[in-house]
């Protein structure tokens, strides 16, 4: 399958989540793809629910996932379950985002996502990124959202690895939740592995609402 590329071999990428652990889960791999391949890509890293042992844990998802490639990195402490309710709010932060960042690539919520706190990043993303590649990321839940993206970033198996032993060693307060184990990460990695024919057998999906294509400007 023929595969585009980033622009740029040094890109500002945004990752914005809801709660603490979304980025990593949703889209953890596709930044260890990406930042082990672009030394000179950055990131900027917002969190919009991380208080307390939330931000340790954050904080601790940050450093495995992005290193000292995390130019900047926001935790807000927005009530977790009650995003509707703090709308405005949240939009200020994203009015605030708007003057401090303009990136290559934003990685956010899809639009699709039942769970309310991530359906109002995604919502604020869409109507304050408009002239940007926003690519929004999936999580398997117990409201049973899942659909059929249709952009996909391939994994080689060791990001694969990674990406799951990074998530059960930075958020162990979530690892009582019966979702959060390595399989459910590993098996949706393999569905999508699987759709866009990794060679590994392993990559994660993602939503583009739009995409402009052309001819490359280089001669
Ligand atoms: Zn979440």
């Amino acid at each position: 399958m023929q595969t585009l590329s980033l622009p740029t071999s040094s890109p500002t990428i945004l990752c914005l989540g809801a709660h603490s652990d979304d980025i990593e889960i949703g889209c953890g791999g596709t930044l260890l793809h990406l930042l082990g391949r672009m030394p000179e890509a950055k990131v900027h890293w917002v969190s919009f629910s991380a208080d307390g042992k939330r931000a340790d844990e954050a904080q601790r998802g940050v450093e495995l996932f992005a290193g000292a490639q995390a130019a900047a990195v926001e935790l807000h402490t927005f009530r977790d379950g009650f995003f509707p309710e703090a709308f405005g709010e949240i939009k200020e932060r994203f009015r605030e985002l708007q003057k401090s960042v303009d990136p290559d690539l934003v990685l956010t919520h899809c639009r699709g996502d039942l769970h309310q706190d991530h359906r109002v990043i995604s919502e604020l993303t869409l109507q304050t990124f408009r002239n940007h590649l926003i690519l929004e990321y999936e999580i398997a839940k117990y409201d049973g959202d899942l659909g059929a993206p249709n952009v996909y970033v391939s994994l080689d198996s060791e990001d694969a690895d990674r990406k799951v032993d990074k998530l059960l060693s930075a958020f162990a307060s979530q690892t009582e939740k019966y979702w959060f184990t390595a399989d459910n990460f590993r098996a949706l990695m393999r569905v999508r592995g699987i759709e866009c024919r990794a060679s590994s057998g392993f990559a994660e999906a993602f939503y583009a609402h739009k995409l402009v294509f052309g001819a490359s400007s280089s001669t």
